[in-house]
């Protein structure tokens, strides 16, 4: 795996939360389209998908992080990891290993972390001895279907292996939730909401939101209809199985 090297790390987002991003690239290549990689292209950091889906990891990441928290006089309750890659991205143990320093520097601080993933959130989170118990660990999931995943998040992790790395960190104590976004409509791929949510019903929380940039969603009879009707099974599923709605 190639390395770079930044000058900072630690920033808030325009979204109004902290994020560090320590890889430039993503290897999962998410094609709905992936946002980060459209921002890199046009700002020139990648020449091109295949360039985006190579990842580069920040070498010198925990040495910025430690120097920026040590400096910060007042300190945010949760920084995000990430905005722009993956922390637990999936064939690339280097960079699970940062992340899990990382994570663990941070909580060192008494601060917490919101992880979300496409790849498997590692066992060792729910070590009390290096890991907080305030940290919230998340899966990216819209859809059970191995055939739409090939198609639009090619090298990400299996679902079933998304899913049960998170259900271990549940069973260890973790607070877990599922981002449940962009929700494809029918003529993308036929599914059953429910069937997902059954998968993840052991969750603290789920997310939903649909896919309001692609122009095959619109080219759905009803779109809007559908995306509030999908709305309100997730609302009712997590009413009735005591999971708080985002
Ligand atoms: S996992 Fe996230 S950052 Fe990586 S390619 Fe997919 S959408 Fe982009």
């Amino acid at each position: 795996m190639e390395h770079i090297t930044r000058k900072s790390l630690l920033y808030k987002s325009g979204l109004g939360f902290y994020c560090i991003n320590h890889v430039q690239g993503c290897y999962h290549g998410c094609r709905y389209p992936c946002y980060a990689n459209m921002m890199a292209q046009t700002h020139g950091r990648v020449n091109s998908y295949n360039e985006w889906c190579q990842p580069r990891l920040v070498a010198n990441a925990v040495e910025l992080l430690t120097k920026e928290l040590i400096r910060m006089k007042v300190k945010p309750d949760e920084i995000n990891l990430c905005l722009t890659t993956d922390p637990f991205m999936n064939g690339y143990p280097e960079v699970t290993n940062m992340s899990l320093k990382l994570i663990s520097l941070i909580n060192f601080h008494s601060i917490r972390c919101s992880i979300l993933t496409k790849g498997k959130m590692p066992v060792e989170l729910a070590d009390r001895k290096h890991f907080s118990e305030g940290n919230i660990h998340g899966i990216s999931l819209i859809s059970l279907n191995e055939g739409f995943r090939k198609r639009f998040e090619p090298n990400t992790a299996l679902y079933s292996e998304r899913i049960n790395a998170l259900k271990v960190l549940h069973d260890n104590g973790c607070k877990t939730y599922v981002h449940i976004e962009p929700y494809p409509t029918p003529n993308i791929v036929k599914q059953n909401l429910e069937d997902l949510l059954k998968a993840v019903e052991f969750v603290d929380s789920i997310y939903f939101s649909g896919w309001n940039y692609n122009t095959q969603v619109k080219k759905y009879p009803h779109y809007q209809e559908f995306y509030s009707d999908q709305t309100s099974l997730v609302q009712h599923f997590c009413k009735e199985h005591s999971i708080q709605y985002s």
